[in-house]
């Protein structure tokens, strides 16, 4: 295939405007795959992909055109993979649903292939539903983005309306790649996978030159050098083919051991024929990060095993190991989001098959330390490392920052009040709105924007805002540096010792309110012992919050009596298997339990 009949695009929308149902359609009109039995969904992209979505490739062969659909995946947490990907296309395909009209991620999309110069290709999809308004919906695309309602296709991916006018618009409207076939080898890598037999999986965009089965090629980042072993393109699955030209995407394997060793953003040329590197990404930054325990602390080994095996298939995952008095050991993970936290804890419990206890989710804070030999900025993903800020004078804090984002909201405009009592009460600032649709429209939709502490979202934001909103709030997010903040380290006691396990890291302003809430949730959760036990809430000296757990009375087997003597012996071997679990703090007897319960429940 010369270059000229090659488009590479990836479709690019917010979540269930049918990104995967186009895709499929597209692959299905290409004769790619079988066109699927009726009443069947069977998305082929989606099936590719292990939970997560990632970048995959795909031929779709039409009559003398190359079609590469390079996916995306479809989530706020997953924007640098987003990124990532459009940077092996020349175009894209922005679908908007006609019944439902631009949302949040349709404008991060759209930002993202915008910053990369890609053409982009407005559609409408959906517009078989009834509830479907393809003008109003192409006017806010054109408020928004500018896009003229002239260029805006509409279609139906699910009855297959209009497929073949996006067939027509990628292959008139997106430029082919350029490359040249006797320059350099200059390969990008955009993403990469791991393959217990055969190791890393490399995908790779072709620049320039051609790429062959046993060429010896070298990385830009690392300077390791590689020999190929396998390479060709995913038809939809991994079709070999004899080499790789440019403008083309495809996978290579290169003896890879570890997947360390593909860095996304990597530049691989041929050895000693060194290439100017292309501009890579920033690496993904964790912006969650939680502790990790086994409810039965014997299992430790098998659940750090178990999460050694799940950062094989993402690495975009951080992990170290922690302890803690309470829990014993742990490990310590960071997360790109909290989806993608939900996602891998999900993926750990089917894959370890068993319950895990996971701390309060944190963001990473930035505190800066100051003695005589002048400053140092520590970076703190775990409230046991904070330190006490409110010792006033004798501090050696100079300053805590936490990490904030700018939010975008899209609501129908009835709920714009609630909307921004919500972001209030998540200390937002630089509130701002405006509208989408022209003015008199019917329930006309608004897009909010300001600036908020990440930490504010990770908790229960996003439950909220569908709350209050009907479901029908979007909400996206992006990164927008740290902003000094008021924050505290509250330590909660239990018969005057310290927890580590629950410490918080929490802003001053909600410290009453917090404070309360969990030794509330503490009273109900833990088992009452032989004794009274004060569950209190502490920031630096001061108690916040108070609860006592009244004392039990005395002797378990008290009530069984009647000669059951099996019975009573039974009782006390489940009381010798609950002494296993149980954790000592200070005096007061926790069973590991206990923490799952505090922990899991919202
Ligand atoms: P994705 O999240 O963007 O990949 O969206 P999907 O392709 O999974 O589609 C989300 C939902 O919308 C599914 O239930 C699809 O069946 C449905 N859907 C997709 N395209 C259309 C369409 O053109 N018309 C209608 N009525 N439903 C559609
Ligand atoms: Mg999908």
């Amino acid at each position: 295939y010369p270059c000229d009949v090659i488009r590479n695009f990836s479709i690019i929308a917010h979540i269930d405007h049918g990104k995967s149902t186009l895709a499929d359609r597209l692959l299905e009109l290409t004769g790619t795959i079988e066109k699927k039995e009726k009443g069947m969904n069977k998305q082929v992209l989606d099936k590719l992909k292990v939970e997560r979505e990632r970048g995959i490739t795909v031929k779709a062969q039409t009559a003398r055109y190359l079609l590469n659909l390079i996916d995306t995946p479809g989530h706020v947490d997953f924007a640098w993979e987003v990124s990532r990907s459009l940077a092996a296309c020349q175009g894209a395909l922005l679908l908007v649903d006609a019944s439902q009209g631009v949302q949040a991620q349709s404008l991060s999309v759209f930002h993202a292939a915008k910053e990369r110069g890609l053409t982009i290709i407005p559609v409408l999809n959906k517009i078989d539903l009834p509830a479907a308004q393809p003008e109003r919906v192409a006017a806010q695309m054109q408020g928004t983005f500018g896009i003229d309602p002239k260029d805006v296709l509409q279609i139906s991916a699910k009855s297959g309306i209009g497929i073949e006018s996006v067939l027509q618009a990628i292959i008139k409207r997106i430029p082919p790649p350029s490359g040249d076939i006797s320059s350099p080898l200059k390969a990008f890598l955009f993403d990469s996978s791991y393959d217990r037999y055969r190791g890393v999986i490399s995908l790779v965009s072709i620049q320039g030159g051609v790429l062959k089965k046993g060429d010896r090629i070298a990385s830009c980042y690392t300077r390791k050098k590689y020999e190929v072993t396998e390479l060709g393109i995913m038809y939809p699955e991994e079709v070999p083919t004899a080499e790789l030209r440019p403008g083309q995407v495809g996978f290579i394997a290169c003896n890879m051991k570890e997947s360390s060793e593909a860095h996304v953003g990597d530049t691989l040329h041929r050895v000693g024929a060194p290439v100017e590197p292309m501009p890579g990404f920033k690496p993904a930054k964790a912006m969650v990060y939680a502790g990790v325990y086994p409810v039965d602390s014997n299992d430790f080994l098998k659940l750090e095993e178990s999460i050694k095996r799940l950062t094989l298939t993402d690495r975009s995952v951080e992990v170290a190991r922690e302890s803690s008095t309470a829990l014993g050991q742990g490990c310590r993970l960071g997360f790109l989001g909290t989806l993608h936290m939900d996602v891998f804890r999900q993926r750990l419990e089917d894959e370890y098959d068993a319950s895990v206890i996971i701390t309060a989710p944190t963001v990473p804070y930035k505190v800066v330390y100051k003695d005589k030999n002048g400053e140092r900025v520590v970076i703190v993903s775990n409230p046991t490392d904070f330190p006490d800020t409110t010792d006033g004078m004798t501090s050696k804090v100079k300053e805590v920052s936490e990490p904030v984002v700018r939010a975008t909201i899209i609501v129908p405009e009835e709920y714009l009040g609630d909307m921004m009592e919500l972001c209030f009460s998540h200390r937002a600032e630089e509130l701002d709105h405006r509208y989408l649709d022209a003015s008199g429209a019917l329930s006309s939709r608004i897009m909010l924007t300001c600036t908020m502490p990440l930490s504010e979202i990770v908790t229960d934001f996003f439950d909220r805002l569908k709350s209050r909103s009907s479901g029908f709030a979007s909400f996206d997010y992006e990164d927008a540096g740290y902003k000094p903040s008021n924050l505290v380290k509250m330590t909660f006691l239990l018969n005057g010792k310290p927890v580590d396990a629950l410490a918080l890291i929490v802003h001053r302003s909600a410290e009453q309110e917090v404070g309360r809430a969990w030794v509330k949730k503490l009273h109900k959760v833990i088992p009452r012992q032989l004794f009274e036990v004060p569950i209190q809430a502490t920031v630096g000296k001061k108690v916040i919050a108070r609860e006592t757990l009244s004392a039990m009375r005395a002797d378990v087997t008290a009530g069984l009596y009647g000669g059951h003597y099996e019975r009573k012996l039974k009782h006390l071997e489940n009381q010798k298997e609950g002494k296993r679990r149980m954790k000592r703090i200070g005096t007061v007897d926790l069973p590991q339990e206990a923490f799952f319960e505090i922990l899991s429940s919202k």
